[in-house]
């Protein structure tokens, strides 16, 4: 007899790629949803014993997370257990607690329902607010509400650190706590139906190589645990009951960037030098003093660019001389002998600060931003720059300033940089009085004055992210014209090769950190128009170092000077791809898959 097979479709779900790799295996849904808390009336003279209970609660949580700030300091680091600060702060907030209080005087019923009535309206109020730093605290609201109520209510939470096979765990959304403490071996994957790249889910889940997805709406509603799937965190999907085909492809890629990745691990420790003995500095961009395990397991000279922003960032008080130090002073003593090139804040464009009151613009690109800002906050500006100029004596600190347009910009934070020093001569402090001080160039004027500019700095290092954008006047954050976002534009190339020339004639090194830079095609370009260092994101630098130890510099050399012969962006990029293909074609592969994850990244940044 037969029976009739129910045919399982395959279902894509897309979401925000938050930490790339790819995972197959089975769905563990983690119920990170609040229960539903009826209301029940208390009589008013049990009001004080419904108080007490609200109080116990409230150290029992606090208990609670210090532990668990405990344990993570011990596994991850300080900074990670920091992100708990924003809980406790939470549980001592005088104006949640009196409202949860005067409600139950008010309406007589049990405090978990009052409590969990109160939550929700604080974390709706904060989920609201257009800001990434207000909308992360909704979650910590979420997080910390969830807790106490636990703690209320006597019911134990699902843990994700007891589990007794892989799992892709699947939820509404996770917290830090939930990521930091949960199974790494058994969690090979996850992905949440709400936040962001920059949640801090998606920056634990990238520091501890666990592929991730986040943003898929209704995710944890629509799947059941036990479900096969494959989480692609490169392209942000997830495929659910693949296919036999699908499921195929997947594990060759896997196989195939795994053997490959293997492969480019062997070269951790050689230099980037060309086949025939031409060497370059190839970096590291980072963004927080965490990310440096990834800078050293994946054999980066050092740090190109230190991105300082994030300090300021997911708080509400402005970090101190103390803060900015410790980290930057951590960071060199990791990367030493290499180098750690700290740029000074370049807030606006598209990263905002709530608590700074900047206002609005029309054109925030084009705005009041990073070193324009800077010079008029001197405040802000000197706290960064005692810290950088404090923690130089550790000798492999050097500093940059952002989007310098012009000699008058630049002498005046050059003239900022000496008052401090003097500052702090006066004070007695020691500093490295011979710091290396840079520009980034990556706005026109800029790189069309690098000669007069180069008089004044010791080194360059060239932000494409930001120069394709103005060169081209194209928004690097709008997807509907991503096409025109040409790095191999010869307007592009043209601007890039004057400042290296103006650089050299001047007599300082020129750098690249915009994300040309990790582009192996374009590296090749850039290694033949003689750029002296490359930093990239630590996880690409393998990819570049295998690009540059596969050429001659004087093959590189050729392509440069060929492509300026050429007109067409595309005639560049194929003829780049031609040599890339010749020295590594295995590259060209894993490429094509990563090309389409920083499409998407970049598309998701507009969002
Ligand atoms: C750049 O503009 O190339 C750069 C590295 O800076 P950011 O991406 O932080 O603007
Ligand atoms: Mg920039």
């Amino acid at each position: 007899m037969k029976t009739k097979e129910k045919i399982i479709r395959e279902k894509t779900y897309t979401g925000i790629p938050a930490s790339p790799g790819i995972a197959i295996g089975k769905v563990f849904v983690f119920d990170s949803q609040e229960e539903v808390i009826l209301s029940r009336p208390v009589q008013k003279d049990d009001l004080p014993k419904e108080i007490a209970r609200f109080e116990d609660a409230l150290i029992a949580t606090r208990r609670e997370i210090l532990n668990i700030q405990k344990q993570i300091a011990q596994k991850m680091g300080l900074e990670h257990a920091e992100i708990f600060n924003a809980h406790l702060m939470v549980l001592e907030d005088r104006a949640l607690i009196e409202e949860v209080i005067k409600r139950l005087e008010k309406e007589e019923c049990n405090v978990e329902y009052i409590f969990q009535q109160v939550i929700r309206k604080y974390s709706e109020i904060f989920a609201q607010i257009n800001d990434e730093y207000l909308k992360e605290r909704s979650s910590d609201i979420r997080d910390v509400g969830r807790r106490v109520l636990h703690n209320l209510t006597g019911k134990k939470r699902d843990d994700l650190m007891h589990l007794s096979e892989e799992v892709i765990v699947i939820a509404y959304d996770l917290s830090p706590s939930d990521t930091a403490l949960m199974h790494k071996e058994r969690v090979i994957g996850f992905a949440t139906d709400i936040g962001g790249r920059t949640s801090h889910t998606a920056i634990m889940a990238r520091s501890l190589a666990i592929p991730a997805v986040v943003g898929v709406h209704d995710l944890s509603i629509k799947l059941m645990t036990g479900q096969n799937v494959i989480l692609d965190g490169n392209r942000g999907v997830l495929i659910v009951n693949p296919s036999k085909s699908t499921l195929r492809s997947y594990q060759v890629e896997r196989e195939r960037i795994l053997v490959f990745e293997h492969k480019l691990e062997t070269l951790k420790d050689l230099p980037a030098q060309t086949l025939d003995g031409h060497k370059v500095v190839l970096s590291a961009n980072i963004e927080m003093p965490e990310d440096i395990h990834s800078v050293l397991s994946h054999g980066c000279h050092g740090v190109g660019l230190y991105r300082t922003e994030f300090f300021y960032m997911n708080r509400t008080d402005l970090p101190t001389e103390e803060e900015h130090m410790r980290a930057y002073k951590e960071v060199a003593e990791k990367v030493w002998p290499h180098d750690v090139i700290i740029r000074t804040l370049d807030l606006g464009g598209d990263k905002f600060l709530s608590h700074l009151e900047i206002p609005k613009e029309m054109n925030p690109f084009l705005g009041w931003r990073a070193i324009r800002f800077c010079l008029e906050r001197l405040d802000i500006f000197k706290v960064q720059l005692r810290a950088i100029l404090r923690a130089s004596t550790s000798k492999n600190i050097k500093l940059m300033y952002p989007m310098i347009s012009g000699v008058e910009e630049l002498k005046k934070a050059n003239n900022v940089l000496e008052d401090v020093k003097q500052e702090l001569k006066e004070e007695g402090i020691d500093f490295n009085n011979d710091l290396e001080v840079g520009a980034m160039i990556e706005i026109p004027s800029a790189a069309l004055t690098a000669d007069i500019l180069a008089k004044h700095v010791d080194f360059f290092s060239i932000g494409t992210n930001d120069l394709i954008q103005y060169s081209l006047a194209v928004d690097r954050v709008n997807e509907k014209i991503a096409h025109l976002y040409q790095p191999a534009h010869l307007g592009v190339l043209r601007m890039i090769r004057g400042v290296i020339e103006a650089g050299h004639q001047g007599g300082i090194w020129v750098g690249m950190c915009g994300e040309m830079a990790g582009d192996p095609a374009m590296a090749l370009i850039l290694l033949g128009m003689g750029l002296d260092e490359l930093s990239t994101s630590p996880a690409t630098v393998p990819e570049i170092k295998k690009t540059i130890r596969s050429v001659r510099f004087s093959d590189a050399k050729d392509l440069a000077d060929e492509v300026f012969r050429m007109t067409s962006t595309h005639e560049i990029e194929k003829r780049a791809m031609k040599l890339l293909q010749e020295v590594t074609p295995e590259l060209v592969m894993l490429n094509q898959a990563r090309a389409k994850r920083r499409k998407a990244l970049r598309k998701r940044r507009t969002a």
